[in-house]
């Protein structure tokens, strides 16, 4: 099986660095693919137990696509919530960009 610890890094990173690049003004189309791809991760991540606590965790807060700034938000919110579960720290949310985007500023 994955390792569940590698597999949990590359999959935050492809989540917040797709979020970070996610257009200010999403068509239609784009927020469809985006729901499509966050509604599957419960139905398809390969770690059956994290998988059904996204499940749960998105049921009571639905992905919020309607921005680049949103969706950022959101995900970053998601990912605290494992943080808080595994006993890791929080993230500042406010960092987001700084962290996925635009790199520390010099
Ligand atoms: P990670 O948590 O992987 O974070 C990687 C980097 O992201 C950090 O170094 C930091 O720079 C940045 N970061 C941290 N928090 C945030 C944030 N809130 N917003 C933006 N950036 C941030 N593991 C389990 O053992 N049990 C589970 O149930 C579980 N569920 C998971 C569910 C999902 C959907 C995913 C993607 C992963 C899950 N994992 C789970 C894996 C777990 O979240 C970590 O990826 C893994 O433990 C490695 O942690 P890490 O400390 O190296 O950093």
């Amino acid at each position: 099986p994955p390792d569940v610890e590698d597999l949990g890094r590359a999959t935050w990173t492809f989540l917040h660095t797709t979020a970070a690049y996610y257009p200010d003004k999403p068509t239609v189309t784009q927020r469809a693919s985006m729901l499509s791809l966050l509604r599957s991760l419960p139905t398809l991540y390969p770690c059956g137990h994290c998988a059904s606590h996204l499940g749960e965790n998105m049921k009571e807060h639905p992905p919020r696509v309607g921005s680049r700034s949103e969706l950022s938000k959101w995900l970053c919110e998601r990912h605290n919530d494992v943080n808080v579960r595994l006993g890791k720290e929080k993230f500042d949310c406010a960092k987001v960009d700084e962290r996925w985007k635009d790199g520390p500023p010099d």
